[in-house]
């Protein structure tokens, strides 16, 4: 059976991700992400009301134009986890197939909220939910079979996708961290990816995040991050002005350790921001977590700043307000409280937590620079980098290649020079580049099996 792999996008940026792989006449599409900083670094963008071809001319959606090179039927979508720049295109570019969205619930959930949203295009898919640890057969062949592997990310529900072909598997890794005391969920499945490895042809590509590839040792569990935030958090226990934090909406492990220490340090702790209403309010239905009942989520401008008033009113020093805004983002809520812009109001030696490391990226570092100078000002004090990463680091990524003993490795999700560090890891093991070790660009076709 032929196989081809067509890399689309995320192959110069992290953002944007797209993958293609043919086994035989079959197509199943891994990803369809946005890359959201060339969204905005233009004022005033509305993806909702944009067509596809523009937002390809900004780089901001892959360029799926080479799918039609690709002699077979795309049999499904699969995004692998809920953060946009895995998802954030689907409602641009998955109505051009005749096939379903098969993802974990909770993906599945903001892919409908995503297309529900859309203006433009009319993206008619069926949304397919398919548990971590499941199976789905593919095309009409008997001989394709699309496998989801639990794995530990920054967002709850993550899976790598495998798709078992009759020449070995093609094993989609993006994006994890090692957890194996995750806050939320379960452990990533390592015994289920060893067993891939040996088992019937083994594995014929390795598809990789590169993300952290640079970075020496292993990435701590989220449950060392919820030590860090719950030391940070009982030693301000004592304080009796103002505590605001910030972390990403999307990261429901964080939010959920957030809201019990709040209630440790004796605060009433709320959900502030369009992005955090929909996150926690999307998990809490799905019953991933169960919040405290007097929880309050509010995302509309009005009730955000109705209740920034009742917090006035009733004082600072029994609230914690989780707001958006941890890489600076100018219309973020934290970044309103810091240009005072809210009826909250900082002051001097009120604490603000950035559950968060800044995204180190030109754009954000510039946007949380700002933002921080701006709440500095006010008197806030910041407590910094709260956090661990979700992406793998080397000895991760080690283990993952021991693991998976692949014929073939495609670094991704990164740019030529994130690629860097882990083509040194690669031809450490024995991968060659240029025979068996794949560095490509966007809209690339790589045949595997010919
Ligand atoms: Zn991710």
């Amino acid at each position: 059976m032929e196989i081809e792999i067509a890399t689309i996008g995320g192959y110069e940026e992290v953002g944007r991700q797209m993958t293609a792989v043919r086994a035989g006449s079959d197509v199943v599409v891994f990803d369809m992400g946005l890359n959201l900083s060339q969204v905005l670094i233009h004022d005033n963008v509305e993806t909702e009301q944009m067509h596809s071809l523009d937002l390809i001319d900004m780089g901001a959606i892959p360029d799926d134009r080479v799918m039609s090179d690709l002699e077979g039927d795309v049999q499904a979508i699969v995004p692998t986890h809920g953060h946009l720049d895995h998802i954030g295109a689907i409602s641009k570019l998955a109505h051009r197939y005749d096939a379903p969205v098969v993802a974990t619930p909770f993906t599945i959930e903001l892919v409908k909220q995503q297309v529900q949203s859309e203006n433009k295009f009319n993206v008619g898919n069926d949304l397919v939910k398919m548990d971590p640890g499941s199976t789905m057969s593919i095309g009409d062949s008997g001989k394709v079979e699309l496998e989801f592997v639990n794995v530990t990310h920054s967002i709850i529900d993550a899976i790598n996708p495998v798709l078992h072909t009759p020449e070995g598997s093609v094993v989609y890794g993006l994006d994890k961290r090692m957890d194996h005391t995750p806050v939320i969920g379960d452990p990533i499945d390592m015994k289920r990816f060893r067993e891939i490895g040996r088992e019937g042809e083994g594995v014929l590509c390795y598809i990789e995040d590169c993300t952290n590839a640079g970075h020496k040792g292993r990435t701590p569990s989220e449950s060392v991050a919820r030590k860090h935030l719950r030391d940070v958090m009982y030693s301000v226990e004592d304080y009796d002005g103002g505590i605001v934090a910030t972390t990403f909406s999307s990261h429901i492990a964080r939010v959920t350790s957030l809201v019990e220490f709040a209630k440790d340090i004796g605060r009433q702790p709320v959900l502030l921001g369009r992005s955090m209403e929909k996150y926690s309010g999307t998990a809490e239905r799905l019953d991933f977590v169960d919040f405290p009942d007097d929880l309050g989520m509010y995302g509309h401008r009005k009730s955000v700043d109705r209740t920034f008033k009742r917090i006035m009113k009733e004082g600072k020093e029994n609230f914690l307000p989780i707001v958006t805004g941890h890489q600076g983002e100018p219309r973020a809520m934290l970044t309103r409280m810091g240009r005072g812009e809210t009826p909250y109001e900082l002051e001097d030696g009120d604490k603000v937590m950035f559950s968060a490391r800044v995204i180190p990226e030109p754009t954000n570092e510039g946007q949380r620079y700002q933002s921080e100078r701006l709440l500095r000002m006010q008197g806030a004090r910041i407590y910094d980098d709260i956090h661990v990463s979700g992406h793998l680091r080397q000895e991760g990524h080690y283990e993952m290649l021991d693991a998976l003993q692949p014929q073939h490795v495609i670094p991704a999700h990164q740019d030529l020079e994130g690629f860097a560090p882990y083509v040194d890891l690669a031809e450490g093991q024995g991968y060659a580049l240029g025979r068996d070790l794949h560095v490509t660009r966007n809209g690339n076709m790589i045949q595997l099996v010919e």
